[in-house]
């Protein structure tokens, strides 16, 4: 017996691990400067920490009042009603319960290329079908509505994904609010604002006041540290309240992860230093790599640096993991999450050597 045909499902390419890493390479992981996978180099926020200590015992029940009330605190943070937060496991989850939603056999949803495929992923998951718009590289990947629209062809959902990954570049609010106007009723935008907290431009949420035809993401797993764990949510128009019990995988977002989030919300220190150290991060690569890069709103920098796997695999065997983005379609370009200011120093530094043996043809 085998499962159904799978073919059209490509698998989803993560950035490496220090520990997997380490062990292909016989060192230890304390060794390496892992910048691979837009993870926060400071950690959780240790009230989140404490918070998973705190209710470890717990974990013996469903989480039932812990997501109930992360819902609660989400929706004051943003100013909607309890139902139009969507609670999942990390954003991807809320990417499958926009799909389960709204997507019928064969309906069609338009992603960025390049872009974050789990996008394309889940919609060939719910039968759906897949097309793409470019982000010009030329025009360093500039997110217009315009550039959206000239590919749209009636899709049931969009996908804009701002800050963008893996290039940084931005869609601002007028013109999300453009596309949404020039969609379909029946088209959903969905903004895609995992790299949300690094960006300086206010969040689509506040679109969703004024239309249902716009939904927002969001996680934990970048700014507030806490990848781990696979806590995010979708901020969606609270006329779907209906909706999310009837499509959501039920308990999807640990107790642990519903207490850590909870907790977490509640550091302001943690995350202003998060976001003032990946913003001094951006412009310090930007600065001082030498490679063409392209301007960030996000945790990361993505540089063109010829040959991306080779130079991945030489900053490697130095000890620093940076991502390949040859899976994006980018071959020539490696894309460099922000450390912490010493360690992106000296990935920077280590990266800057690379490139210039490889000038020089000493990997040859
Ligand atoms: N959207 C984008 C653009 C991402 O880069 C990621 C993670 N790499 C996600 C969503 C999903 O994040 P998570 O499931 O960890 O919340």
């Amino acid at each position: 017996m085998q499962p159904r045909d799978l073919s059209d499902h490509s698998p989803y390419v993560p950035g490496r691990g220090d520990e997997e890493v380490a062990r292909e390479l016989g060192m230890d992981p304390e060794e390496l400067i892992t910048l691979s996978s837009n993870e926060n180099p400071h950690g959780a926020s240790p009230d989140a920490v404490a918070a998973i200590r705190e209710h470890a015992e717990a974990i013996r029940v469903y989480p039932k009042s812990s997501h109930a009330d992360l819902r609660a605190r989400l929706a004051e943070r943003w100013d909607v009603s309890d139902e139009g937060i969507w609670v999942s496991a990390g954003a991807d989850g809320s990417i499958d319960y926009l799909s389960r939603a709204m997507l019928e056999p064969e309906d069609r949803v338009l992603v960025p290329d390049p872009g974050f495929a789990y996008y394309g992923m889940s919609a060939r998951y719910h039968h759906g079908e897949v097309s793409t718009y470019t982000l010009d590289r030329a025009e360093s990947f500039d997110q217009t509505a315009e550039t959206v629209l000239d590919a749209y062809g009636g899709e049931r959902m969009v996908y804009v994904t701002s800050p963008h990954n893996p290039s940084g570049s931005t869609m601002s609010l007028d013109q999300v609010r453009l596309l949404a106007d020039a969609t379909a009723e029946e088209t959903l935008v969905v903004v895609d604002e995992a790299y949300g907290e690094f960006a300086e431009m206010p969040s689509a949420v506040s679109l969703l006041d004024e239309r249902d035809d716009v939904a927002v993401l969001r996680t934990f797993s970048k700014a507030y540290g806490l990848a781990g764990l696979r806590v995010g949510y979708a901020i969606v128009p609270e006329e779907w309240a209906d909706a999310y019990a009837r499509v959501n995988t039920p308990f999807a977002a640990s107790e642990l992860a519903c207490r850590a989030a909870l907790a977490a919300l509640d550091d302001d220190d943690h995350l202003d230093r998060s976001i003032e150290s990946a913003r001094w991060g951006r412009a310090y690569i930007r600065d001082h790599l030498d490679a063409s890069t392209f301007e960030s709103a996000g945790n990361f920098v993505l540089a063109a640096v010829g040959d991306a796997e080779r130079v991945t695999e030489a900053a490697q065997a130095e000890g620093v993991i940076v991502r390949d983005c040859t899976s994006f379609g980018l071959p020539d370009c490696i894309r460099i999450t922000t450390g912490t200011r010493e360690e992106t120093r000296t990935a920077i530094e280590t990266i800057n050597g690379v490139l210039e043996r490889l000038e020089l043809g000493v990997y040859a």
